[in-house]
């Protein structure tokens, strides 16, 4: 192991073992209908699970220990392929506990018959129904007309997908750009260091990208063009450093909801107070979501793993999510440890704006619940 990854990795795992609280009890057996100890319920609105019996079966277990009534899969795959079909086996199993987007395959963009394939598999999605589509970050940073020119989110030609989407109902889950600090410079001076480390291809630094305002632009010129699709901004649309915008966005757009996926790191880090009243002014268009990735024998805490997460990381996981939407406490290890030496301070948030970020937004938006 080279030397800036072992004492990176050293940091990371003091911070992680600092102040571990005791672990959640309340597994019962059986679905959850409420949360540990008293606890109020979740809905994960922003998983990623392979659909294979063993990951279901941990999914289910880990779901029911840290009350976790429904949830909800952002990678159902391409209608039609493998991993589409077993994900509609999953939801013929699990009938309203589950919910799934798919996603668009870029493969031949800009080609004739491109958009007509991709519309028609969102009406086949639809059909199945499959509760929106899930872009991610490639859009904008990697995707490629057949000149070779990176396709912009807001790029003219993907107009008509987004219409599609819409008019079928389909929530579009967008994920744009990524931290800030991943597209400065990769190095030990980067605050990100440990995760570039472990995934440099997460790094945006390069020549030839766009910075990541001009991808927010993009995104946001998108917003506004389809006032009758409902967009799901996820990852706290992309911009946790900056409150302020997100704020001043979902003002500006009433299509847009976002989710706290993979980023309680990163907006805990503004002070408590900033952040509660954010969430308060916002709370019926936040969903709780986590971004974690359920597979045969690993998962992802919000993350790349760089140690193997047991089942019990996957429990605190939730606990740290918790922690900082329930309570007050300052200096809280926060639930992605990768991604930055620092704590979090929690926001307990009162009991009905809770339930409403936890539970009845996603329920309203993606199940359908009146
Ligand atoms: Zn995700």
């Amino acid at each position: 192991m080279r030397a800036p990854i072992a004492s990176a990795l050293a940091a990371a795992l003091l911070l992680w073992a600092a102040g571990c609280p005791e672990p959640l009890d309340g597994a019962d057996g059986g679905p959850a209908t409420a949360g540990p100890a008293g606890r109020p319920p979740m809905v994960d609105s922003h998983v990623h699970l392979l659909p294979s019996p063993r990951a279901l079966a941990r999914a289910l277990a880990l779901f029911d220990q840290v009350g976790v009534t429904r949830f909800c899969a952002k990678s159902a795959g391409v209608p039609g392929s493998g991993r589409y079909r077993a994900t509609l086996a999953v939801q013929r199993r699990l009938g309203e506990r589950f919910a799934f987007f798919v996603n668009p395959d870029w493969d031949g963009f800009g080609q004739p018959g491109w958009l007509e394939r991709e519309v028609g598999r969102l009406e086949v999605a639809a059909r199945d129904g499959a509760r929106g589509v899930k872009i991610f970050k490639a859009l904008g940073l990697s995707v490629r007309d057949p000149e070779g020119r990176l396709v912009p989110v807001d790029d003219p030609r993907l107009d008509p997908w987004f219409e599609a989407a819409g008019r079928l109902g389909l929530i579009v889950a967008i994920h744009t750009a990524d931290p800030l600090t991943f597209f400065d410079p990769p190095g030990p001076r980067n605050e990100r260091h440990l995760e570039l480390l472990f995934a440099p291809n997460w790094s945006f630094a390069g020549e030839g990208l766009p910075s990541k305002a001009e991808l927010l632009a993009q995104r946001d010129r998108r917003l506004a063009r389809h006032p009758g699709t409902t967009f799901l901004g996820i990852h706290l649309a992309n911009s946790p450093e900056d409150l302020g915008y997100v704020d001043r966005l979902l003002d500006a757009r009433p299509n847009l909801l976002v989710d706290t996926s993979a980023r309680v790191p990163e907006f805990g880090r503004h002070p408590p107070a900033e952040v509660r009243a954010f969430f308060l002014e916002h709370q019926a268009r936040i969903l709780f979501g986590t971004d974690i990735v359920i597979d045969e024998d690993s998962y992802q805490l919000g993350s790349l793993s760089i140690w193997p997460d047991e089942d019990q990381d996957a429990v605190r996981f939730f606990q740290a999510h918790r922690d900082f939407f329930e309570t007050e406490r300052r200096g809280l290890r926060h639930p992605t440890p990768i991604q930055g030496a620092w704590t979090v301070d929690g926001i307990g948030l009162p009991r009905e704006a809770l339930d409403r970020i936890y539970r009845q937004n996603a329920e309203r938006l993606i199940w359908k619940v009146r």
